[in-house]
C-alpha cells in the first residue's frame, strides 16, 4: 500500500510538473508574440517622423544656393537619419519575419546587371578608404529572385565587409551560376570570425564578443535578416574562412522562383 500510495504521489508530482511546464511554455509564447508585436508598431512610429526629416532634408539639399556651413550640418542630419532608418527598418524587418509575415515579390530580370548596380553604392566608399574592391559577375543571368529582398542581402553583407575590412583592403564580390543556383561570394580581408561563431551570427543581435564589432556598433540584426531572406528564396547563406584570414560569405539562391509563383511585372517590385 505505501508503494502504491509513492507511486501515486510521484505521478501527481509528474503531472503538476507537467501542467506548470505546459503553462509556463504557453506564457513565454505570449510574451513573444508581444515582443514582435512592440518591435513592429516601434518601428513603424519610429519611421515616420524619419521619413519627415529625410524630407525637407533632401529638399533644401538640391538646392544649389545652400550656403556652404548649412550644407555641411546638413548633410550630417540627412546621413545619420539615413542610417537610423535603416536600424529601424531592421528592426521591422525582422518582426515582420518572425511573424511570418514577410511577402515576396518574384521578378525574373538580370542578375549580374542587378548585382553591379547595387555594387556600384560602395564605390566612392572604396575609392574614399583605398580599399581594392574587385565585382565579378557574368555578363547577364537570368533569375527569378525579389530583387529588393536581394538587394538588402547583398547591401547587408556589403556593409559588413565595408565595416570590417581596414582602410586600404581589399574586398571581393562574384557572382556565378552552377547547377540551378546563383552563388554571390563576398570576401573581406578584415578580422574574419572565429570558426565557433560562424553559425551564432546569423541570430539576431548576437555579435563577436570582444572582437571589434561592439567598436564598430550596429544592431546585429544583418545577418539575421540576410539568412532569412535567402531562405525564403529557398536559398542559403553561410560563412568561410578567407584565404586572407577575412570572412568569407558564401549566399546560394535558386536561379528559379519556387513552383507555382506568380512571377510579377517587372519594375513592380523596386
Ligand atoms: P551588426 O553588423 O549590426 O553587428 P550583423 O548581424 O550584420 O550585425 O553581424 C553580426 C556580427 O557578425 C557582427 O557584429 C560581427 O561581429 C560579425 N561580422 C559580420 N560580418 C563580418 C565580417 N565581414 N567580418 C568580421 N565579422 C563580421
Amino acid at each position: 500500500y505505501a508503494r502504491s500510495k509513492t507511486i501515486a504521489e510521484n505521478n501527481l508530482r509528474l503531472h503538476q510538473a507537467n501542467a506548470e511546464l505546459a503553462r509556463l511554455y504557453e506564457k513565454t509564447r505570449e510574451l513573444d508574440e508581444l515582443k514582435t508585436q512592440f518591435f513592429a508598431n516601434i518601428s513603424h512610429e519610429l519611421r515616420t517622423p524619419l521619413t519627415l526629416i529625410l524630407g525637407p532634408v533632401g529638399k533644401h539639399l538640391a538646392d544649389p544656393d545652400l550656403a556652404p556651413a548649412l550644407r555641411r550640418d546638413l548633410e550630417v542630419v540627412e546621413r545619420n537619419a539615413r542610417m537610423l532608418y535603416r536600424h529601424v527598418s531592421d528592426l521591422l524587418d525582422v518582426a515582420k519575419l518572425e511573424a511570418g509575415r514577410m511577402v515576396m515579390h518574384y521578378t525574373e530580370g538580370d542578375l549580374a546587371h542587378l548585382t553591379r548596380v547595387i555594387a556600384s553604392h560602395f564605390d566612392s566608399l572604396a575609392e574614399g578608404r583605398c580599399i581594392r574592391y574587385v565585382v565579378t559577375t557574368p555578363p547577364t543571368l537570368t533569375a527569378q529572385v525579389d530583387a529588393e529582398k536581394y538587394q538588402r542581402i547583398l547591401l547587408n553583407l556589403l556593409s559588413n565587409a565595408f565595416k570590417f575590412a581596414g582602410d586600404g583592403g581589399a574586398i571581393q564580390l562574384r557572382l556565378t551560376a552552377a547547377g540551378g543556383q546563383a552563388r554571390i561570394e563576398v570576401e573581406d580581408n578584415g578580422p574574419g570570425i572565429p570558426e565557433a561563431m560562424r553559425e551564432q551570427v546569423f541570430e539576431p543581435f548576437r555579435q563577436v564578443e570582444g572582437g571589434s564589432s561592439r567598436h564598430h556598433g550596429g544592431t546585429g540584426l544583418g545577418l539575421a535578416i540576410v539568412r532569412e531572406l535567402a531562405q525564403l528564396h529557398g536559398g542559403s547563406v553561410r560563412i568561410d574562412a578567407a584565404p586572407s584570414g577575412g570572412a568569407l560569405f558564401i549566399l546560394e539562391l535558386p536561379l528559379l522562383a519556387p513552383p507555382g509563383t506568380q512571377l510579377q511585372a517587372q519594375g513592380e517590385a523596386l
